[in-house]
């Protein structure tokens, strides 16, 4: 399956119905079960939209997504010492009678609530404080438990805005292990932690989905107890990926993708597809015309995409290699196969410029082979786009490269059988499913430039069919790249200089700040302008905001040789080659992904030069990020980099979940979690071999699964035969 399907997570699988022309409706209800579950988090009592506002951006919107809001630290409260035996920055819960309150003679003092037990006295400290809210929770002559962190001051013992306040009657609820949670601006623990508590209230018994041989044997609890046990961890170990209730709910959530994946697959295969077959003499006329050899990895791609366009099944095809390993050129050669069998291919690409760049790579050689091709895009209007048109619903038009613009409802085509994707990194997930509709029984091949460890590609594609170019083209010069402090600029700015008396080219990446659109483009521009007056007229600057046509234009130049320095924001990250430019300085480069920063690198070192990458860094810089940044100084080979940047960070956070394709998931950690994997793809098919309509009770309880995980769209796909 295409990866951004997983990517853009559970929802996304709905159209993915579309591709396999399943017009159905389903008439599959989300379980009544499951109701209270995926309600809205305002359902809770102690909810309003404000705090569900808050609750969304830390957990998720509904009732469910609190109960997967995992805690990620704890606080001890079981410490119950007498004053005289608190130490000193410990937390603690005490029981004291309450003496006298203790006002500020000034503003800026804080006000003061003297306490005390038989062994000493204890001041409670508030800043700004509310005296009337003050006398009602603290009434003197009254007795509290108060539970917070114990200071020294001055030899006196006090409470800086204790954590709790309790009556002796609520002694129990307060003397325990706090789960705390991550949070989000303006959200406290306190009311995360009820909103986790009204959540889990109402949270059903669900029936057990897996194995019963395999439960057991695991020592797990049933699903409603292991959700309430994670949200009481007692020690440190408790909040770890392998603690029981973590790895039980983990497995559930590994099950239901894998089941999603494999009844994906098994409808996929059900579905007719059909044999194109091509005598091959386009292809040799194109190959003819390359100025170089396939590599041997190219080869093996090729004939393995040949081998399923040959085969009457649909082919469903990824296509992984490195920036610049050469799967256009895969592509189009598969293209040419389609065209030898005398239907239509396309290519999309997710933006113009890189659908004119595959444009520019294929024309030539589609002239050679004497096949028609064109670009389709946003910029192609009136009277030339309605001559497209018509070329592609006559069949005249062999070929189109494009965009989005590929998809819209007006495009038709004669005879469609191979659809490539190239995928990049962002794509939507509906328009190649609308493109795929285009053809009856359309091969799909999707290309990525992201390398996914080995180790999870199992997770991102369950076992779909992978290629991989794993080889560089020969030629092409080394890129030597060096981790470089920000207080170097100057030599950097030197270094650039040298470059460009070479005659030679420069990309300066910026950083992202924030997430923040302006501010990135703020820090640009005055990159831009800062550069602009060192070196002079031909610094360009290219950024997010600009449209497209201007965004092409300054690339043009710059592949022009006119613009020389070309300051970026990540924009540049996908496609445009230019061979000339063999130096790039990333600013800020540990605030990138490594992943991204491969992609990044990828735009140099393409002509024969030896090119330069500069990661420059703020200091400090923390051991991670050092090490990261030393990964990628060392290593040239994304799927290397990956593994490194795996191992060093956990599947959650590798390439950033968006970028990878990566199933998103909250419970499970896929580097931490990897036997589960294994274990419930095999459950997963088991599952399906046995009941490939999920009828059994084991079966109904998968359905309740895949519906909590919301896998809803599969679920039709859960047929007898
Ligand atoms: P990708 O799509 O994987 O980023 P491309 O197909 O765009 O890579 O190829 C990058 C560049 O390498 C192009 O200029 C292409 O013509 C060239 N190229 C592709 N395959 C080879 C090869 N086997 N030998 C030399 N150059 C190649
Ligand atoms: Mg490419």
């Amino acid at each position: 399956m295409p990866v951004g399907i997983l990517a853009l997570g559970y929802k996304a699988l709905a159209p993915l119905c579309q591709l396999f022309l399943i017009k159905a409706r389903s008439f599959l209800m989300r379980p009544d079960i499951l109701f209270s579950l995926s309600s809205p988090v305002t359902t809770l009592s102690g909810v309003g939209p404000r705090i569900a506002k808050q609750i969304a951006k830390a957990a998720g919107e509904h009732v469910v997504d609190l109960c997967w809001h995992r805690p990620s630290s704890l606080i001890d409260r079981r410490f119950s010492p007498k004053i005289a035996e608190a130490p000193d920055g410990a937390v603690a819960t005490i029981t004291l009678s309450v003496d006298a309150h203790l006002p500020p003679h000034n503003r800026r003092l804080p006000y003061r609530v003297r306490c005390s037990d038989e062994t000493g006295i204890l001041d409670l400290v508030f800043f700004h404080a509310h005296p009337d809210y003050l006398m009602k929770v603290l009434p003197e002559g009254e007795t509290r438990i108060v539970s917070g962190r114990v200071e020294y001051f001055r030899d006196e013992v006090q409470m800086t805005h204790p954590d709790h306040i309790a009556t002796i009657e609520e002694r129990d609820s307060l003397e325990t292990v706090e789960a705390l949670y991550p949070l989000s601006a303006g959200l406290t623990q306190k009311t995360i932690g009820k909103a986790v508590k009204a959540a889990l209230d109402i949270t059903p018994d669900l029936p057990e989905w897996i194995d019963p041989a395999f439960f057991k044997q695991q020592k797990w609890s049933p699903w409603r107890q292991s959700l309430l046990e994670l949200h009481k961890p007692q020690s440190e170990a408790d909040l770890g990926p392998r603690a029981l209730p973590r790895l039980r709910l983990a497995y559930d959530e590994i099950l239901a993708s894998q089941l999603a994946l494999a009844l994906i697959r098994a409808q996929y295969r059900r579905l007719s597809g059909r044999a194109v077959t091509g005598d091959g003499h386009l292809r040799q006329a194109a190959l003819s015309a390359l100025p170089f050899q396939l590599t041997a990895s190219q080869e093996q791609a090729l004939s393995e995409i040949t081998g399923d366009m040959n085969s009457k099944g649909r082919m469903l095809r990824l296509l992984q290699g490195d920036v610049g390993n050469g799967k256009t050129v895969v592509a189009f050669l598969a293209m040419l196969t389609a065209a030898e069998a005398g239907t239509q291919a396309v290519i999309m690409a997710p933006t113009e410029i890189l659908a004119r760049q595959h444009m520019t790579t294929i024309a030539p050689l589609a002239e050679a082979a004497g096949v028609k091709a064109v670009l389709l895009t946003g910029r192609e209007k009136g009277k030339n786009r309605e001559k497209i048109l018509e070329g592609l619903a006559t069949g005249d038009i062999t070929l189109a490269v494009g965009t989005h613009a590929l998809f819209q409802e007006d495009v038709a085509f004669a005879d469609l059988s191979l659809a490539v994707i190239d995928e990049q990194h962002r794509f939507g997930v509906h328009q190649r499913i609308l493109l795929a509709e285009k053809g009856t029984g359309t091969n799909v091949l999707v290309m990525t430039a992201t390398p996914i460890p080995r180790t999870l590609t199992q997770a991102a594609f369950g076992d779909m069919d992978v290629s991989r170019l794993t080889e560089k083209p020969p030629g092409r010069g080394p890129v030597d790249t060096r981790v470089v402090p920000v207080s170097r600029i100057n030599d950097v700015v030197n270094a650039i200089s040298r470059c460009l008396a070479r005659g030679e080219r420069v990309y300066w990446v910026c950083p992202l700040i924030d997430e923040s659109e302006a501010l990135d483009l703020a820090a640009a521009t005055e990159r831009f302008d800062a550069l602009s007056h060192l070196l002079g007229e031909r610094v360009g600057l290219v950024h997010g905001a600009m449209k497209g046509k201007e965004k092409d234009a300054v690339m043009a130049r710059f592949a022009s040789g006119e613009i020389t320095v070309l300051v970026a924001t990540t924009v540049i990250e996908v496609g445009v080659d230019v061979p000339e430019a063999t130096m790039m300085v990333v600013e800020h480069a540990e605030r990138f992904g490594l992943a991204q920063l491969h992609q990044l690198r990828g735009r140099i070192g393409r002509g024969k030069e030896e090119s330069h990458c500069l990661l420059l860094y703020s200091p400090p810089l923390q051991s991670t990020a050092r090490a990261r940044l030393e990964i990628l100084r060392a290593s040239d080979d994304g799927f290397h980099i990956a593994e490194e940047d795996l191992r060093l960070r956990g599947a959650g956070e590798v390439l950033g979940t968006r970028q990878s394709g990566l199933p998103e998931f909250r419970l499970a950690d896929l580097a931490e979690h990897s036997d589960l994997l294994a274990t419930a793809r095999d459950d997963a098919r088991l599952i399906l071999n046995r009941d490939p309509g999920l009828e059994s009770q084991r079966g109904e309880a998968l359905r309740v699964l895949l519906y909590l995980f919301e896998r809803d769209s599969v679920v039709k796909y859960a047929r007898s035969g």
